[in-house]
């Protein structure tokens, strides 16, 4: 049987996951943003939280793990490297671990660079990714830790997943980092096509997430320092690959 993945909204543009295993009978859920929607999904699913399963400590992700631990004696698993910044961690896991959920394995990625220590989570079975702030549609998260270079060796880490993986990333940030996007890469056939459905998508208040490692590579700036049309732009020709990275994102924090 597949894993089974509930998306909704939380707060002003984080989504919450939940993701149940019917077989086993264990549902995570992907950070707690917030805690009254993620019990509202649970009651409207019918599934017991059994995990939480935290990519970083800021507030947005980790902010209800004490309250769900209480009401639910969930199990919170996080990262190794962040522990003490993961209120309630029960188990730590790295870079290259596998964590065993019901009868799914992830796969644990180190994606430091928004934070230090930040994970995320791919299920090769299902073929999805759960990735925190560390890739957005679009966009990549802020460096509030990190440095540039840990940040393209992190997303560098994501682009080498199949094509087919879903990106299920926590913010709707989408129609934004496509006015962004098309700035640096106007020339981008795929980054335009993408452009008009995103529009139409969040002109019926419909999520433009999850997208996929393919999509992502085709139109995310900051997957592709190797465009030219994005390196003409930056006057940044035949510069290194992590240097057109950085500038790209000290870009886009001005933008
Ligand atoms: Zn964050
Ligand atoms: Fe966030």
């Amino acid at each position: 049987m597949p894993l089974e993945v509930h998306q909704f909204p939380c707060l002003s543009d984080n989504y919450g996951y939940l993701i149940h295993d019917p077989e086993a009978g264990v549902t995570a859920t992907i950070d707690t943003p917030e805690v009254d929607p993620i019990n509202a999904a649970l009651k409207e699913k019918g599934w017991q939280l059994t995990h939480i399963l935290n990519t970083h400590h800021h507030f947005d992700h980790a902010g209800g793990n004490l309250e769900l631990k209480q009401q639910w004696d969930c199990t919170i698993v996080g990262s190794r490297d962040d522990a003490d910044r993961i209120p309630g961690i029960d188990i730590k896991v790295g870079d290259g671990d596998t964590y065993t959920f019901g009868n799914f394995k992830a796969e644990v990625f180190d994606v430091s660079g928004h934070t230090i220590g930040h994970i995320a989570f791919y299920f090769p079975d299902a073929e999805k990714l759960f990735c925190g702030d560390a890739l957005f549609a679009l966009g990549c998260g802020r460096l509030f830790e990190g440095s540039p270079a840990q940040m393209w060796d992190s997303l560098q880490k994501l682009i080498e997943l199949p094509d087919c993986t879903g990106v299920y990333c926590a913010h709707e940030y989408t129609q934004a980092n496509a006015a962004f996007a098309l700035s640096v890469e106007p020339q981008n056939a795929a980054l335009q096509l993408r452009s008009k459905d995103i529009d139409s998508l969040r002109s019926e208040g419909k999520p433009t997430v999850p997208s996929t490692i393919g999509l992502e590579k085709e139109t995310n700036p900051f997957l592709r320092p190797m465009s030219a049309d994005l390196q003409a732009t930056l006057n940044m020709q035949g510069a290194e690959l992590v240097d057109v990275f950085a500038e790209t994102r000290r870009r886009k924090d001005r933008f």
